[in-house]
């Protein structure tokens, strides 16, 4: 029963509706739709929507309207376009973003305004709206702003025009109706005209859209205080056949430099502010910033710079190995982005990946990498070599619209490629915001595209568990910021244990980078973790030297010696407790070793909080070892501390010489404590 009134409501609706899939396939539409677009519903069902369909209006559209479905789940605003007959039909359009049972859909309401707009605009051939019939005359409007500059200039006072818009008029439209709202639109000049002075100016500029023009004013608090009285004026409840209405507005506003602009550059400043202001929320104020425009123009130029290197070939590929620990089996590479700047030389991304924050060029430079990166797996399968290849992508990349089939189209292009040893990197960061979306398209690349997909950062989001109980990742990277501080820092050596063990239990690939040592790779070794990528192993190289790296490579024996560490768990333990101490008495020679001014970090002295302390906390409660094992390591503990703590104060009391003849005194002591653990440690091994 239910259902059939709803199916009826559907049907009947004066509102033209639409409803399509997550690839935005329509699956159904209403009467009112075909009645306004003149198409049949035969003719629709399966087809993209062509409401987005006009050339120049549609791309900048369909992007913008993706990128706010994808970010608040919902649009809406005015589009324009041809109904079946080729006759333009000009419509309000509300889309929401619906999660049904985990499967995305978009509705869509569409309301026919081409009545309404008739005598003010028409879209012309390219779609994009122009005003035939302004509500005010624009040469009235700059008669006033010069009689007014001219005033301000004589006065020594500042002018400031402000746009005004008002929030949702939509919503009111559909709440009163047209003919309220329109009285309302003529009832708002005249309240702020009240609380205006005899020489400011409000025009109605065009539908719900108001421009301000301040003269005699002095200080920048006048104009808040000013503009905020306006502000709650169209706040404050209007009364309008017996009828109680509420909207509520968002001013943008600039100052008249003295500097002759014209009123149009005046306005389009104002009018970026208030978009600004929009962006803050409803009912709020922003003032124009020439410097914020400044740093925008900069970054356009930057984009710019970019964009040309890209055409003519600036960027290439570096190509990082990683590696198995246990076996020293080389399985692949991480593909990682240089722009050889023909003025800079080889820039790292850091110079220049933020700027391409979601924007257009950011999915082109992805869309470069993608290719590149496919030309060189398909490259080395023909060959014969199976390595994996994986590539940084961005959130905003990968969620952008059409992102799955642009891949699948372009993996298609490989038909014999291995696509198993392709990964996307996606960067754990908080802009990973519209996890279901993600998830989604994380999900296709896997099952339809077999491709692997890898969290990198790992560890550096807010969220990381949710991500990795959510995301369908093969693989979590441990940020190097952990890896490679984690000899020198317990708290950094917990997180990376913790992850090791989160990603254990979640059943998921774990590898670590950053790892700039043979002790580092040790210690991942031991916490279990057993795919590494870094400085120890090699720096990320160009093709040429990735050639000579391969022919000449060699495993790192310390690490594959160590296999054992996998599978025997209390010689894993013992044997984090003997890097442990290894690692404090490095760091302890370097320091002393090193010029006082030098700055490397100290080990830490007191027992308690250094690795080997913590180790020995967490064993006592965990019961991993026996006591006998416990009491055995914290005397080789304090040994090592008492003489290693005596030189540190030396050395801190300026007694650098001192300090460094003591350490060669005892060095044969130190050594022999050294050894005698490492003894133990392959004695439980044997065990
Ligand atoms: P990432 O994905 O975390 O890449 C690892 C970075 O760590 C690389 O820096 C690499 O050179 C560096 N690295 C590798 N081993 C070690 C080590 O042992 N110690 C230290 N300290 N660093 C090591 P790179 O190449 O400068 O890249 C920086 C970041 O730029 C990357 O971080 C990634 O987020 C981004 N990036 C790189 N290529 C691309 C790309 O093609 N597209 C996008 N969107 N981002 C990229
Ligand atoms: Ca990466
Ligand atoms: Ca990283």
């Amino acid at each position: 029963m239910k259902n059939k009134l709803l199916e009826s409501a559907f049907t009947f609706a004066q509102e033209a509706i639409i409803i399509t899939d997550e690839q935005q396939n329509i699956v159904d539409i209403n009467a009112a739709m075909q009645q306004i677009t003149g198409y049949s519903k035969a003719e629709l069902i399966g087809q993209k929507p062509k409401i987005f369909n006009l050339k120049k209006q549609g791309k900048v559209l369909r992007q913008t309207i993706w990128q706010a479905l994808q970010r608040y789940g919902c649009w809406y605003g005015e589009v324009a376009n041809r109904r079946k007959d080729g006759t333009y039909y000009v419509g309000q359009l509300r889309i929401k973003r619906l999660n049904i049972s985990d499967k995305i859909f978009y509705l869509g309401y569409l309301t026919d305004i081409s009545n309404a707009k008739k005598h003010q605009e028409t879209p012309s051939a390219d779609g994009s709206i122009h005003y035939l019939e302004q509500i005010v005359d624009r040469e009235q409007l700059r008669q006033q702003y010069q009689a007014m500059r001219l005033a301000a200039e004589q006065d020594h006072k500042q002018l400031v025009i402000a746009f005004m818009d008002l929030d949702a008029f939509t919503t009111v439209n559909e709440l009163y109706g047209r003919a309220l709202a329109n009285k309302l639109l003529h009832a708002i000049p005249k309240r702020i005209r009240s609380v205006l002075a005899e020489t400011d100016s409000i025009t109605r500029y065009s539908g719900d859209q108001f421009v301000l023009m301040l003269g005699t004013i002095h200080d920048p608090q006048q104009v808040l205080d000013k503009l905020n009285t306006v502000l709650r004026a169209v706040n404050h409840p209007f009364v309008i056949n017996n009828r109680t209405m509420r909207v509520s507005a968002s001013i943008g506003y600039t100052f008249y430099r003295n500097d002759n602009a014209s009123l149009e550059k005046l306005l389009r400043q104002a009018n970026r502010s208030m978009h600004n202001a929009r962006l803050s929320g409803k009912y709020s104020l922003f003032a124009y910033d020439p410097a914020e425009q400044a740093q925008i123009a900069a970054r356009n130029q930057q984009l710019a710079e970019i964009s040309k290197g890209l055409k003519s070939e600036q960027f290439e590929l570096f190509y990082q190995p990683k590696v198995t620990l246990s076996t020293g089996d080389l399985f692949g590479f991480e593909a990682l982005i240089r722009w050889n700047h023909p003025e800079k030389g080889m820039l790292t991304p850091d110079k220049f990946i933020e700027q391409l924050y979601e924007t257009d060029l950011e999915v082109n430079l992805g869309q470069w990498v993608i290719n590149q990166a496919l030309r060189q797996l398909a490259e080395w399968q023909q060959a014969g070599y199976d390595y994996q290849l994986s590539i940084n992508l961005t959130a905003y990349h990968l969620s952008s619209a059409d992102f799955f089939e642009w891949l699948n189209t372009h993996i298609q292009q490989y038909p014999q490629l291995d696509t198993k040893q392709f990964q996307i990197e996606i960067l754990e960061s908080n802009r990973l915001s519209d996890l279901k979306l993600i998830a989604s398209v994380m999900k296709r690349c896997k099952s339809e595209l077999g491709i692997t997909i890898a969290l990198d950062d790992f560890g550096t989001a807010y969220s990381s568990l949710t991500h990795i109980r959510t995301l369908p990742v093969d693989v979590v990277k441990i940020d190097k910021s952990f890896v490679c501080n984690m000899l020198v820092d317990p708290e950094d050596c917990k997180i990376v244990e913790g992850i090791i063990a989160l990603a254990q239990s979640f059943n998921i690939c774990v590898i670590a980078e950053g790892v700039e040592t043979v002790a580092h790779g040790r210690v991942l070794l031991a916490m279990g973790c057993d795919q590494v990528q870094g400085y120890a192993v090699s720096r990320p190289l160009t093709r040429t030297q990735l050639t000579e790296f391969v022919r000449n490579y060699q495993p790192i024996t310390a690490w594959c010696e160590q296999a054992e560490l996998l599978t025997n768990q209390k010689l894993a333990w013992v044997s984090l407790f003997n890097f442990y101490l290894h690692a404090w008495v490095e760091q302890l020679h370097q320091r002393i070793f090193a010029d006082p001014d030098t700055n490397i970090d100290w080990p830490i002295s007191n027992p308690a909080d250094s690795h080997c302390g913590i180790w020995l906390g967490k064993t006592n409660i965990g019961h991993q070892i026996d006591d006998n094992t416990r009491q055995q390591l914290r005397f080789y503990h304090q040994s090592i501390f008492r003489i290693g703590n005596g030189l540190l104060t030396q050395y801190r009391a300026g007694e650098i010489e001192a300090s460094r003849a003591g350490y060669n005194a005892q060095r044969d002591s130190i050594h022999n404590t050294l050894a005698q653990l490492q003894a133990f440690t392959e004695q439980i091994a044997k065990a």
